[in-house]
């Protein structure tokens, strides 16, 4: 209520709804945008998705409109920047510019009819035209507002540096009448502190944040295991049937490939990445947005917009590793941080103890209360404990009795190769002959839990095989297990590396 008594509160509210055909704000919005047109500096700390750019756009409208004042918004990628000034005037009717030096002038920007340009933190430094234009238009109080999107670029703890972006700070003391925007979705506590020091935003900033914590959405991570392509197709038709989604992929490459894969199978597919044509992209993702694709697959462009070197995905981290310090294009300090930022994303894909909003959330320096979860999470729903049992001999003890079994053409099931290997001497046992076999009794009082376990990490890993036979006569299936095809070089291995546990379930 106290926000809709600004003075500012009409204007504000009338070309929302007439210039952006929008209803109503979003969380942040209103006070963003009040604050701007209080002449405030602010920071804006906000989800992707969240709705960053009205925050700053519907401002430089009604400054435009009100002042003549122009709104200057710095942002550190030329691709997006071509993006945003061409739905700004498509869809909007806003004439937005790019800073190019021969497309505009001091004329066109101090006759007030440009409400917004566009320029990267590079184009700003360099150009001495820009700066005699900016210092004209501020000594006439022509400039409304510098607006520093992806504000984190600024700060060296963040993990995408720029070094333009460390020039910004001058703005302040070469335009000091002028307010300034900071905005970003990626800051922990330390990058926010950084950047409103970096950019030497006044002590009476307003800052407006918000929780990272989404409730709608569920988190899983699954290990990519060699039939995963066929799994994705499996629960694309059955658990995600009605529904439709996005596949993020490391490479260019591999998007087509996939995308390709997915349509053999059926899959209304397309796919995404900053390696295309603008026109391709834009279609691209409205056949995805208006349901004529079902999935698209695309690198971490799609969304974000942005493309950028360090798109750390699934692969595991020597991979990763490998492909940040090929790299010829980044240095060093860079490099590191690509790298422990890549670490993080290991860690959290191998925690499986920690509720995964948690470990999310932590990144971001904010407290998160597991319960709130609301098992909403793999970790929640499946709680794991972390063992560390070191289980090489209990394998190796499979792996024999299973071998000998092979040979003695017996079908032992699960049930049957954990007592044997116990010493039992149960009915399945002796039935089977179990008890005859090479390695019976060899993990004697070794709880059971732990040699099923073991059991089904080598599964996983196909070392061992599951068979389900159906019984002619009573129709049931029965299943038993058997050496997989990577039996052979797996034991080879266990002499030089042990075979350990790391979770099990709680
Ligand atoms: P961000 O930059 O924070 O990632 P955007 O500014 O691109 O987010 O906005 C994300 C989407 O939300 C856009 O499609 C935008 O039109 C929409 N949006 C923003 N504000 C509102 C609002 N108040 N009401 C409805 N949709 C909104
Ligand atoms: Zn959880």
């Amino acid at each position: 209520t106290k926000l809709t008594n600004s003075p500012h509160y009409p204007i504000l509210q009338e070309t929302l709804n007439n210039v952006f055909k929008l209803q109503s704000f979003r969380k942040n919005q209103l006070e963003a945008v009040i604050a701007c047109m209080d002449g405030r500096d602010v920071f804006v700390l906000m989800p992707t998705g969240g709705g960053k750019s009205l925050c700053y756009q519907l401002p430089a409208v009604c400054s435009s409109m009100l002042k003549n004042q122009v709104t200057i918004v710095v942002t550190p990628l030329l691709a997006l920047m071509a993006d945003q000034v061409t739905q700004l005037r498509s869809r909007f009717n806003i004439n937005a510019h790019a800073w190019s030096d021969s497309s505009i002038n001091f004329g066109h920007l101090s006759s007030g009819s440009i409400p917004i340009i566009y320029v990267t933190p590079e184009k700003l430094k360099e150009s001495g035209y820009a700066r005699s234009t900016l210092r004209m238009l501020a000594a006439k109080s022509l400039i409304g507002r510098f607006v520093i999107d992806e504000a984190h670029c600024i700060s060296t703890w963040g993990q995408d540096f720029r070094d333009a972006y460390a020039s910004l700070g001058e703005l302040r003391d070469l335009y000091p009448d002028v307010p300034i925007i900071a905005l970003t979705a990626t800051a922990n506590q330390t990058t926010v502190n950084d950047i409103i020091t970096q950019l030497k935003l006044h002590n009476d900033v307003v800052r407006l944040t918000q929780s990272f914590n989404r409730p709608n959405l569920s988190y899983t991570v699954i290990e990519k295991k060699s039939g995963f392509k066929n799994e994705i197709v499996d629960a694309l038709g059955n658990r995600f049937r009605n529904q439709s989604g996005v596949i993020y992929c490391r490479a260019r490459q591999t998007c087509e490939s996939f995308a390709q894969f997915l349509r053999d199978k059926g899959i209304r597919a397309g796919h995404y990445h900053a390696g295309m044509e603008p026109d391709d992209r834009k279609q691209a993702s409205d056949d995805w947005m208006e349901g004529r694709v079902k999935v698209i697959v695309a690198t971490i462009a799609f969304g974000m917009g942005i493309d950028k070197a360090d798109d750390f995905g699934h692969k595991d981290f020597t991979a990763t590793q490998d492909m940040i310090n090929k790299d010829e294009k980044t240095d060093l300090e860079s490099k590191q941080r690509q790298i422990a930022a890549a670490k993080e994303i290991y860690a959290y894909a191998r925690n499986r103890s920690t509720c995964r909003r948690k470990q999310v959330l932590h990144h971001f320096e904010e407290p998160f209360q597991e319960e709130e979860c609301q098992k909403t999470c793999d970790v929640c729903k499946d709680p794991l404990e972390l063992i560390n049992e070191d289980a090489t001999d209990i394998a190796r003890a499979v792996l024999k009795i299973l071998s000998h079994a092979t040979r003695q053409n017996a079908h032992l099931a699960q049930g049957t190769i954990v007592a044997a290997l116990r010493g039992s001497a149960n009915r399945d046992v002796l039935q089977k002959g179990a008890d005859k076999l090479e390695g019976y009794s060899l993990a004697k009082g070794v709880d059971a839990d732990l040699i099923e376990l073991t059991i089904k990490e080598l599964m996983y890993i196909e070392v061992l095989q599951m068979h389900s036979v159906q019984n002619k006569f009573s129709g049931y299936h029965n299943e038993y297990i058997t050496l997989g095809p990577t039996a052979g070089l797996f034991l080879k291995e266990l002499d030089n590396k042990p075979f350990v546990l790391g979770w099990r379930p709680k």
